[in-house]
């Protein structure tokens, strides 16, 4: 027994080729097919990133059309996944790539690293699956399966226990296989060796060398640093209509959501009587206000809870974008915090 070592290797590879999961990317390993899933698996699901894939390949099949797209475009394409700044880098990457390197993205570890928004784990996962580098790449799962192997309960999200866990990684990636190997543990992370004390170690193929389940920690491991409390914001969100149309603003162009298109909101969670007057003062005469069921949006750093009215006005400020419900739809990248509040137009298709 021996935890990270060498000895991994040919189990997890030749679990791996006996079956893994069906993942759009994996066919076709293209540099920028794999970059694209990549960044989108970043804090989301697989199975939310099937469908944005396939839309984003369709409309953006590789770096030259990414860099000559419209943000409105590449930002509707992103519209839900949320962590909004990945798709502008995506963007500033894609324009380097062709201005530096003719619109291939570079085989090269230290200059994939190079790019706007790629850190050490993608341009691992770029470097060893599409080029065959044998680097690592390494990623909370990873490391959660590394300090399990390990027996391990330094928290994982101490910077340098990642470094340590990379340079373990390093001196054990096999030369012929080095992007199926990390996607073996990927996959092993993924299917079995499962977050939040739920490893399935009977079907797992590293499980004699598994230094935690031997002895009986798999469960509690691993171990991460507390997180900050995130704070609460109380937010009164708008509805506006004028006739059929929604009454929709730009968000500032840095913080929190930067740049995207929102449901105008004020601060607090306002009665009615508070609406009425917050919009008496802005000279917005309004001809209804009805409530709206409250949401809430967990962000990273801040929840919002939100309390929500439709509004009917009887002009359209000026300092509104007002747009057809269907082109809100289709064309303006509204955040998935917003959602809620627009179903009340269901009714109206
Ligand atoms: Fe994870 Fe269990 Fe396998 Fe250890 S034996 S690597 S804890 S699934």
């Amino acid at each position: 027994m021996n935890g990270v070592c060498s000895a991994i290797v040919a189990p997890l590879l030749s679990w791996y080729d006996q079956g893994h999961r069906d993942l759009p990317w994996r066919a076709q390993p293209t540099p920028y097919r794999v970059w694209i899933s990549e960044i989108m698996l970043q804090q989301t699901r697989v199975e939310a990133v099937r469908g944005y894939f396939e839309r984003w390949m369709q409309s953006l099949p590789d770096v030259h059309a990414l860099a000559a797209a419209d943000e409105a475009v590449y930002m509707k394409l992103w519209e839900g996944l949320g962590y909004y700044s990945r798709v502008r880098n995506l963007h500033r990457a894609a324009v380097e790539v062709c201005e530096k390197y003719g619109g291939e993205l570079p085989a090269d570890y230290g200059h994939l690293l190079a790019l706007p928004g790629i850190g050490d784990y993608t341009a691992g996962a770029i470097a060893s699956i599409a080029f065959g580098f044998p680097v690592p790449a390494v990623d909370g799962n990873v490391l959660r399966v590394a300090a399990r192997l390990d027996n391990d309960f330094t928290p994982i999200t101490d910077p340098k226990y990642k470094k340590l866990t990379r340079e373990r990684f390093a001196a054990i990636m096999p030369t012929d296989r080095p992007g199926d190997f990390n996607q073996s543990l990927m996959e092993l992370g993924a299917t079995t060796c499962l977050p939040n004390g739920a490893p399935l170690c009977s079907d797992c193929p590293v499980q004699h060398l598994c230094l935690g389940y031997h002895h009986g920690n798999a469960i509690q491991l691993p171990v991460r640093a507390a997180k900050k409390m995130r704070r609460t914001e109380n937010r009164t969100v708008l509805l506006i209509r004028y006739g059929t149309l929604i009454g929709i603003r730009r968000r500032p162009d840095s913080g929190l959501l930067a740049g995207l298109w929102e449901l105008p909101a004020l601060e607090g969670a306002l009665s009615p009587d508070a609406v009425r007057q917050a919009l008496g003062v802005r000279g917005w005469q309004m001809e209804k206000l009805l409530s709206l069921h409250p949401a809430k949006h967990i962000f990273t750093h801040v929840e919002w809870r939100m309390t929500g009215y439709y509004v009917e006005l009887a002009e359209p400020p000026a300092e509104l974008t007002f747009v057809t419900p269907s082109a809100l739809r289709e064309e303006y990248a509204l955040p998935s915090a917003f959602r809620p509040f627009l179903t009340v137009l269901e009714d109206e298709e």
